[in-house]
């Protein structure tokens, strides 16, 4: 039988961003979602799961999100990876710092871009890319699932894009700021839409099976059959 995923959820900072931390058990190869702050806390624990971090996703460049990303690129040499239409909110990281009143996060230069339908791998595992704006214009939402490497030759590649391909059942979602336990994303900062994150919500998320469950970028963890039922923004 399969070991299960690693799964560590570890609230972060002063908004308490629920950074979570994917390792194979096998492989101990990790991905890394939202460091968003208290990177020697997120490395003390790739460290006692002895896990090799493939690389750092944030679901969107909301400060809370990626404070932590110079630290831990830093710190694990692994590629890190948003949707490239978050990188001018990513440029404004001190505007950012400004409306919640702590000071500016090291920044680094980010080059490498997911968008819809790209696989992030670790191990047996990918997440599969679902580029859901609304909450910011570059917001996604991850659906992790397992599945055989299915071509040769994408090893040492952390990202590929292969929509074509027919997927393994989903085992969870991360949704990040787009979906919560009986809420959704606020969109009344710049970049936000109503319209955007309903559509994405409605024609992405909720068309997943109920039985899945989704890991918000904050607070509890819910199903989407749940929120399909009792979320009272998107009935
Ligand atoms: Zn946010
Ligand atoms: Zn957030």
């Amino acid at each position: 039988m399969a070991e299960t995923l690693i799964h560590e959820i570890l609230p972060v900072g002063l908004l308490q961003c629920n950074c979570m931390i994917l390792g194979d058990p096998s492989s101990r190869e990790a991905v890394v979602v939202d460091p968003g702050d208290e990177s020697e806390r997120i490395l003390e624990i790739l460290r006692r799961h002895q896990l090799k971090v493939r690389a750092i996703v944030s679901t969107h460049t909301h400060i809370d999100h990626v404070g932590g990303l110079a630290a831990l690129h830093r710190a694990t040499g692994a590629p890190v990876l948003i949707h490239e239409d978050d990188l001018e909110l990513y440029r404004h990281l001190d505007v950012q710092a400004q409306w919640i009143g702590i000071p500016t996060p090291e920044t680094m230069a980010l080059k490498d871009f997911v968008a819809e339908g790209d696989r992030i791998r670790w191990g047996p595992y990918f997440a599969e890319v679902l580029h859901t704006p609304g909450h910011t214009p570059g917001s996604i939402s991850l659906v992790v699932r397992r599945g055989e490497e299915e071509e040769s030759g994408t090893k040492g590649k952390p990202v590929k894009a292969s929509p074509t391909l027919i997927a393994p059942p989903p085992d969870r979602l991360i949704s990040g700021d787009t979906l919560f336990y009986r809420s959704i994303g606020r969109t009344d900062l710049p970049g936000g839409s109503t319209p955007q994150i309903l559509h994405s919500i409605h024609e992405k998320l909720l068309t997943l099976p109920e039985s899945l469950v989704v890991y918000p970028g904050h607070g509890e963890t819910t199903t989407i059959g749940a929120e399909r039922e009792y979320n009272p923004f998107v009935r």
